[in-house]
């Protein structure tokens, strides 16, 4: 299996990809709608086809990336039948199988934090994604969206400790660096809901963390409730469509030679390599502008802001950090000449400005 643990900065959330190597079918545990862009560009960046996102609850705290998903990818959204949302194309019962390749994931109703909750458990029982009912030494809230207590403590207790003791445990937040943790771990070590603490020592600690709202629930909740299809408040994100271009995990636009070659009149091309470099032996692209690396963003103070910028460099490597540099400052309409001058000579583009004579 392929696991990989994704964070969002803004919200605490772990979103985790699970696929089966073999077959390459994935899903996304507890997608982000502000995440999206990221994880569809890692899922397409490790050639995995999403099969499924799975909520394990109807968030608080963020909105999820579920919707959006589908309609990128044509991923299937599942979540637990007892979580009431709509808009979903699987509703879970307690204990059904979700496939993944020749894998499957189980889902366990896991009630306390909300009355929707699930536990998403590998076939081999080797892992096991928790969401808010029980966390790294700590376990989600109770005090809203029909969460209880009493049930938190049976959900932990009675499916989540029922599992191996080596069983790796994924939750859906850590405030305090944690990433993971296992069974056994949290059933000596959790202060809340491990060792001898009976369900009335947790119910009486529960009923007293006079917790703050999450900032989002208002917002996040009406959404999730039809699995984070945009709304008024979450409108859909903007998608560059000056040029076909693809986000990848390294968090940059990327535009094909193939393409620039057919549009190079249409856009402001820059190349961030030194002046002596280009004059070498690989040269640039004929109208393209030299802009330094190092003040890249000062340099392209001249440059026309609502017109595409198109970023060169001699691999692609400084020129995405150029294109970075640029997105930050503003810049909308900016993507990295995918692979640089080589991949563009590479594939029957001109270069121009080179050296001549003998090597
Ligand atoms: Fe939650």
């Amino acid at each position: 299996m392929l696991l990989r643990q994704l964070f969002d900065t803004r919200s605490w959330t772990y979103t985790y990809l699970l696929a089966d190597r073999k077959s390459g079918e994935a899903v996304l545990i507890d997608p982000v709608f502000e995440q999206v862009r990221r994880d569809s560009a890692l899922v397409d960046e490790l050639g995995l086809e999403l099969r499924y996102t799975l909520d394990t609850h109807v968030h608080a705290d963020h909105v999820t990336g579920a919707w959006l998903l589908r309609a990128k990818l044509g991923s299937k959204i599942a979540l637990m039948a007892t979580a009431g949302a709509t808009g979903a194309d699987v509703l879970l019962a307690d204990g059904a199988e979700i496939a993944l390749g020749s894998r499957s994931i189980t889902a366990l109703a896991t009630p306390g934090h909300t009355n929707g909750c699930g536990t998403y458990v590998l076939d081999d029982k080797s892992m096991a994604f928790t969401g808010d009912c029980l966390l790294i030494r700590g376990c989600g809230r109770t005090d809203f969206q029909q969460g209880s207590a009493k049930q938190m403590y049976r959900s932990v207790r009675e499916k989540i400790f029922a599992l191996p003791k080596d069983c790796s445990i994924y939750p859906a937040h850590d405030y305090q660096g944690r990433t993971m943790t296992t069974v056994a771990e949290e059933m000596e070590y959790n202060p809340r809901c491990g060792g001898a603490r009976s369900e009335e020592d947790f119910v009486e600690l529960m009923a007293t963390l006079g917790l703050p709202h999450p900032a989002e629930i208002a917002v996040a909740v009406p959404a999730n409730l039809q699995c984070g299809e945009p709304t008024d408040h979450k409108p859909m994100p903007a998608e560059p469509d000056w040029a076909p271009l693809r986000y990848s995990f390294a968090g940059v636009w990327q535009v094909a030679p193939q393409w620039l070659m057919e549009h190079s009149n249409e856009v402001q091309i820059i190349d961030v390599r030194p002046a002596d470099e280009i004059g070498g032996r690989l040269g640039t692209i004929s109208g393209a502008t030299l802009v330094p690396l190092d003040n890249v963003v000062e340099s392209a103070g001249s440059l026309d802001k609502t017109r595409p910028v198109v970023v060169v460099c001699r691999s692609g490597g400084r020129s995405a950090q150029a294109t970075v540099k640029l997105m930050r400052a503003g810049f909308e309409k900016v993507a990295n000449l995918h692979g640089g001058a080589l991949r563009w000579a590479a594939q029957g583009g001109e270069l121009v400005g080179k050296a001549t004579g003998p090597a």
